[in-house]
């Protein structure tokens, strides 16, 4: 590690006055503290937002539900709330990681850094869930905006993000050493329509599959997800090549469909 100062602001304004270009946020430091152990990022100053409490916590508001950015996956998976309200997400939450990351890593810190094998991208993106910041509200239609690219400013600390109501339903194929998706798949229905994402496989991060959609939106018995068009160029790496993580996108479809349709 690199020198650094280190703050831990009490309030999201302390926190914002602080942030800046070398002056970077904490979560739970399950991607960040080992990218620092490693020397690949150099801040000045760390501003840790544990000590945030409203940054923390799960509520109903406006017939949605509205997570902390702080709240711990473990606190989404067992949230009653969550479980009746958006279930796939709670299923996504409790099936990150191991224990002690679904102990640390936090909503906000998924999000901020999108990488292309996590999970909760693929639930905000397809429930188009609302991300709140310290100075605008973003759809998740906007904030993705490839490989570990979202968009948000420097400075801009997410605060809480809002997700409807919807039946809804998460299936991945895990790399077995880590949990992350080599494929997964959020599929919901919103105002009628079913809306699918795809995360763990794209070169360019999570991804809504249209064909998909399209199909079910015709058809909601519509099964043969093999037999549509994936566009998107798929991630090649050591535990799957573009052909197997294909195939486990078209499966893993099938499978959370159906699942969705025994809701
Ligand atoms: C072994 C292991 C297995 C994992 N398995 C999975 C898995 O199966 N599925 C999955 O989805 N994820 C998985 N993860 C990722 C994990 O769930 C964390 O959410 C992720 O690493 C981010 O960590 P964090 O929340 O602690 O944020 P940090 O590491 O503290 O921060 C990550 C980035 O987000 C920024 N940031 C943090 N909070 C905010 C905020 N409020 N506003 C703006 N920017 C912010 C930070 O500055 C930093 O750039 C795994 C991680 C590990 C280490």
């Amino acid at each position: 590690m690199y020198d650094f100062d280190y703050a831990k602001p009490q309030s999201l304004q302390e926190a914002q006055d602080l942030v800046g270009e070398d002056k970077k946020l904490l979560a739970g430091g399950q991607t960040y503290l080992p990218t620092l152990r490693q020397r690949l990022a150099m801040p000045e100053m760390l501003i840790d937002l544990n000590a945030i409490d409203v940054l923390k916590g799960i509520c109903e508001a406006d017939a949605r539900v509205s997570i902390g950015a702080m709240t711990r996956h473990a606190e989404v998976a067992a949230s009653a709330l969550v479980q009746k309200m958006v279930p796939g997400l709670a299923t996504l939450a409790g099936g990150i990681g191991d224990p002690a990351v679904r102990h640390r890593g936090t909503l906000g810190g998924s999000l901020a850094n999108n990488d292309p094998s996590a999970c909760y991208p693929a639930a905000a993106l397809a429930l188009n869930a609302t991300i709140h910041t310290s100075k605008r509200s973003l759809e998740a239609n906007d904030f993705f905006q490839g490989l570990f690219t979202t968009a948000l400013d420097e400075d801009e600390i997410i605060s809480h993000v809002t997700f409807p109501a919807a039946p809804c339903a998460y299936m991945k194929f895990k790399q077995p050493a880590s949990g992350f998706a080599l494929a997964g798949v959020f599929v919901c229905r919103l105002e009628g329509s079913f809306r699918l994402a795809v995360t763990g496989a794209g070169q360019d991060g999570v991804f809504r599959w249209s064909q998909a959609e399209d199909a079910l939106n015709a058809d909601a018995s519509f099964r043969d997800f093999k037999a549509l068009e994936l566009e998107p160029d798929m991630i090649e790496d050591m535990h799957a090549d573009a052909d197997y993580r294909r195939n486990l996108v078209q499966v893993a479809t099938q499978r959370v469909v159906q699942a969705l349709a025994q809701l």
